[in-house]
């Protein structure tokens, strides 16, 4: 099955008792036993609820996968994967990751004893000599946020095979339609679902998707035991989302390529980020790796400072000045100072994150109109 049929009926199946074509919201906390311990395999909705079911069925099926389970959060998600480890396990994850990565692993996790190491990924190799025995999960987000690097999964699903590691990819930016990292050699993907998956910023959820049953016992124990479950409406809301997943991919990528093009010879801008650009430092990844390049896109301004960014995203009009990304609406934000906050300064400049980076979530809207907003915010 192609990808667009997938998106629309994998795992979903006309509801058995009414014939209901669209999955039913399962509104309900537990479920009636004929006698203790005699059930239809539902016992309490934070161990299993229909509409998750249904939609980590679906998400399985996206990614290549065999097993899906849905969170409440990306953040869950995450949180999950981390629990699979023990005090003085070591993780080696790349050094542009999302803010709040950075955070859960540095703020919440280091005090229970998992050492984190953030490196540059850009060549995978350079990992190798990184790994010691405690090494037990590489950690990495392609493209990267904001800075869009491409790493090459492939290379790294073989290194971390080599070595037994296990190799996990935040697919949230590039999403299933742009590639699945189960087939490129990766053992976990993860998604924050809130991004392209639900794509119409109303939901907050999270997603990790595995091939192998020992992981997905694992992290089938750690969703019920620890509870980070997310809630049957926004199951149903994620599940009509990603009917058209596929069609809002192609309409984020057309305009994403459109939107680099005309900041690329734009006099104010320094540097567009965007691995359509053949002066993209991983372009030649890109195209090998993913099926398009996306909506994300970031642009440093020739005057590189803080007031300089927010002046011009305060002119912009159609481009809504917000976190989060993913959305048919377009976005833009400021990392310095909003999703990468979280990240000290030092740290910041040391990744090469500058003051003037603005990040554009480009929507589905007419890009003629995008580019003109643009434009009068620039000029
Ligand atoms: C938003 C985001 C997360 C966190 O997901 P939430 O749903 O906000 O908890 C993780 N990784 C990436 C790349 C993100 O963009």
């Amino acid at each position: 099955m192609k990808f667009g049929t997938k998106a629309i009926h994998a795992g979903i199946y006309p509801e058995q008792v009414t014939g209901a074509v669209m999955t039913p919201i399962f509104q309900t906390s537990t479920y009636a036993q004929e006698s203790p311990g005699k059930h239809k395999g539902y016992e309490y909705a934070r161990t299993q609820n229909p509409t998750r079911n249904v939609l980590q069925d679906n998400l399985a099926a996206l990614e290549n996968g065999n097993f899906g389970f849905c969170f409440a959060s990306g953040l869950a998600a995450i949180d999950t994967v981390i629990k699979l480890l023990k005090p003085n396990d070591e993780v080696i994850a790349a050094n542009d990751l999302y803010g709040g990565t950075y955070r859960i692993f540095t703020k919440v996790f280091e005090k229970f004893g998992i050492k984190f190491h953030f490196v540059p990924m850009n060549d995978p190799k350079s990992i190798e000599e990184k790994i010691n025995a405690n090494t037990k999960l590489i950690w990495v987000e392609t493209p990267t946020n904001p800075l869009l690097n491409i790493i090459d999964i492939e290379e790294m699903g073989k290194i971390a095979k080599k070595h037994k590691v296990l190799f996990a990819v935040d697919n949230t930016f590039a999403t299933p339609y742009c590639h699945t990292p189960l087939d490129l050699g990766a053992d976990i993907v993860m998604h924050s679902v809130t991004k392209y998956l639900a794509g119409h910023s109303d939901v907050i959820m999270g997603a990790l998707i595995v091939n192998s049953e020992e992981l997905a016992d694992q992290i089938r124990f750690l969703q019920n035991a620890c509870g980070g479950v997310p809630a049957p409406q926004d199951c149903f809301l994620v599940l009509r989302g990603i009917k058209t997943l596929h069609l809002r991919m192609k309409a984020h990528n057309e305009n994403g390529i459109a939107i680099a093009n005309f900041l690329v010879n734009h006099p104010k801008i320094a540097r567009v980020y965007h691995p359509s650009l053949p002066t993209h430092p991983n372009h030649d990844i890109a195209k090998k790796q993913m099926k398009i390049f996306g909506g994300m896109l970031s642009f440093e301004l020739k005057e590189d400072s803080v007031e300089n960014a927010f002046a011009m995203m305060k002119r912009l009009k159609l481009f809504i000045t917000a976190e989060s990304l993913g959305g048919v609406e377009s976005l833009c934000g400021h990392p310095a100072t909003m999703t990468h906050a979280s990240i000290p300064k030092a740290e910041r400049e040391k990744n090469g994150l500058r003051d003037s980076l603005v990040r554009l979530s480009v929507g589905v809207e007419d890009v003629e109109d995008l580019i003109e907003d643009l434009a009068q915010a620039l000029a």
